[in-house]
């Protein structure tokens, strides 16, 4: 049996910045909106962030000083138009944050699971997917599917009950677009008479 999940993510990780008006480390979030800048036939292109206590704007680079022309006629239009989808995409987009030293907080994410509850006394696969790589440990969301506490999901995962298809370990991963889970429930061994 496999049971499908779709993650559905409500808000956008963040990144911690010091805020000029805050005078302190802030959690700054995406807004709606990119900025292009025109200069001298070169674009530079913004995700405008925010500071959530207030408001202060700190722009993330995502192109600079390139031509017209290196920019992608449909990507372009999807700047043009803040795009709530290209938004979320480079919001999740770990490398990019990374390179632009503003690495990506998740502690505030919001996300929806849609799927149904497993029956836990057969074998079954779970599959998850998200649109965009969700960054929280895979564990968070076995256990919310499963309704299992911590010490139940690590007595599983030392079993082999609870594993992953690829092989990787399920303790310190994290959830990416797509995640491929295979239970089997542990078997009772009845004691030696
Ligand atoms: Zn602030």
């Amino acid at each position: 049996m496999q049971y499908h999940y779709t993650i559905l993510p409500q808000n956008h990780p963040h990144v911690m910045r010091p805020c000029a008006k805050c005078s302190t480390m802030k959690p700054f979030v995406p807004t709606d909106q990119f900025r292009i800048n025109a200069q001298k036939k070169l674009l530079d292109v913004w995700l405008i962030y925010q500071c959530i206590d207030c408001g202060h704007t700190w722009n993330l680079t995502l192109f600079e000083r390139i031509s017209p022309k290196q920019l992608d006629r449909a990507l372009y239009d999807r700047l043009l138009s803040n795009d709530a989808a290209l938004i979320e995409q480079y919001a999740f987009d770990v490398q990019l944050h990374a390179n632009r030293h503003a690495p990506l907080c998740y502690d505030a994410l919001r996300y929806e699971i849609e799927g149904e509850t497993p029956a836990m006394d057969t074998p079954c696969e779970l599959i998850f997917d998200c649109s965009v790589p969700l960054g929280i440990k895979a564990s968070k969301l076995i256990r919310e599917v499963l309704q299992l506490s911590g010490a139940q999901f690590d007595a599983l995962t030392q079993q082999n009950a609870l594993r992953s298809l690829d092989g990787k370990p399920l303790r310190k991963r994290k959830m990416t677009t797509h995640l491929h889970i295979q239970f089997d429930p542990p078997c009772i061994i009845p004691p030696v008479e």
